[in-house]
């Protein structure tokens, strides 16, 4: 396929069996690890699949987060947003301001409002329910895409009911689908440094096969680039592929590079600073051609990016930029410079400027929409 770029035969080999089989955690590792020309041939393929599986349409959501607490009895080192009730700019939002907030959001255009919060002291699986039947019963609606597999797993656990009777609560309630966050890198030798008070990989994986199984589909993510290596990355992916070749209930997968600035692992000398950009394409190009066409959707958080390089990875495998975002508050905590309002215009214009067509779409991606010219 690369020949002509004489690139590494071995490489070579790989990139093709990607284009209709699927490769090895041995070989995306290998992928991983491409530098130079062998890194740009990867580029290329990750996006001769995008293209094949999902075309040239780049989508994008109008939606709003509501973050209606940051006080957290959570110890994870890369966290930034948490505080003790009694620090200084804590807050626990009543339940007729979030309900303002999804209206508001609703009323200036959002079909989803992503709502996540602390696990706060005095909080339980009866109060997300609660969110959920207020929020519904004034904005019937919107999409409501809520709640970590952390959030489900600790509102059970609060409650002394099971994860599956909490979610099976929770979608009678309203929740439409959830985000796949709290899953970091899935290995517990990772988790015990970054988050060691966490669900594990396995209760992240029975969370998330849970609500799949009782119809609330989920995103996936990874926070990569803190104390992990190479090998967690693509056994993290081989987790996802596995769980979705079992349940199909994901909607799209988010990387999401870790924001080190104010992280208190990074803080403390525990962790790298980040990632750079090289390691990112590589996240994006690779996932890209581990999932296939089973997870059709590959997420850039240009939040976390930013739109300059949002583009970039636009190019290496990537055809979603996320949301329009009406508010957002973890990544700005951990020192992301992006992470406001951003109109669709503006990402009309990321999308436009590399000759892609952008769209807009719901939470599932069942409606995409192109916007004209
Ligand atoms: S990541 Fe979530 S659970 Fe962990 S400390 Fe921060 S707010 Fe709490």
């Amino acid at each position: 396929m690369f020949e002509k770029l004489n690139i590494d035969p071995q490489i070579n080999e790989i990139l093709e069996k990607a284009m209709d089989s699927e490769i090895s955690t041995n070989e995306a590792l290998k992928l991983m690890k491409t530098q130079g020309r062998e890194f740009q041939a990867l580029l290329l393929a990750a996006d001769i699949q995008r293209e094949k599986i999902v075309g040239d349409k780049i989508t994008f959501i109008q939606n709003w987060n509501i973050n209606f607490t940051d006080i957290c009895t959570g110890t994870c080192g890369f966290c930034a947003f948490k505080k003790n009730s009694d620090d200084e700019g804590a807050y626990f939002l009543e339940i007729e301001e979030i309900v303002r907030r999804a209206k508001k959001a609703y009323d200036e255009g959002a079909v989803e409002v992503c709502i996540q919060g602390g696990l706060h002291q005095d909080i339980d699986a009866y109060f997300y329910e609660d969110i959920l039947l207020n929020v519904k019963e004034e904005v019937p609606d919107i999409h409501i895409h809520a709640f970590s597999p952390m959030e489900i797993y600790y509102g059970a656990s609060k409650s002394e009911i099971t994860v599956e009777e909490n979610l099976k609560m929770l979608k009678k309630a309203g929740l439409g689908s959830m985000p796949g966050t709290a899953a970091e890198i899935l290995n517990d030798d990772v988790r015990k440094i970054i988050c060691h008070g966490k669900l594990n990989t396995s209760e992240w994986i029975d969370v998330i096969e849970t609500a799949h199984k009782v119809g609330v589909p989920t995103t996936c993510t990874m926070m990569y680039g803190h104390v992990e290596n190479l090998s967690h990355r693509v056994e993290h992916l081989e987790i996802l592929r596995n769980i979705q070749e079992k349940t199909g209930g994901f909607t799209e997968f988010v990387p999401l590079s870790f924001m080190h600035k104010n992280a208190p692992i990074f803080k403390q000398g525990i962790s790298r600073a980040g990632t750079t950009g090289s390691e990112d394409l590589k996240l994006y190009a690779v996932s890209r051609l581990v999932f296939g066409d089973l997870i059709k959707n590959i997420q850039v958080s240009w939040v976390k990016l930013g739109f300059k390089f949002a583009q970039v990875c636009l190019m290496a495998g990537t055809n979603d930029l996320g949301g329009t975002l009406g508010e957002e508050n973890i990544s700005r905590s951990a020192g992301a410079v992006h992470g406001v309002y951003t109109p669709p215009s503006e990402l009309e214009r990321v999308a436009r400027d590399i000759g892609r067509i952008p769209a807009l779409r719901n939470t599932l991606y069942t409606e995409i929409n192109e916007i004209k010219d």
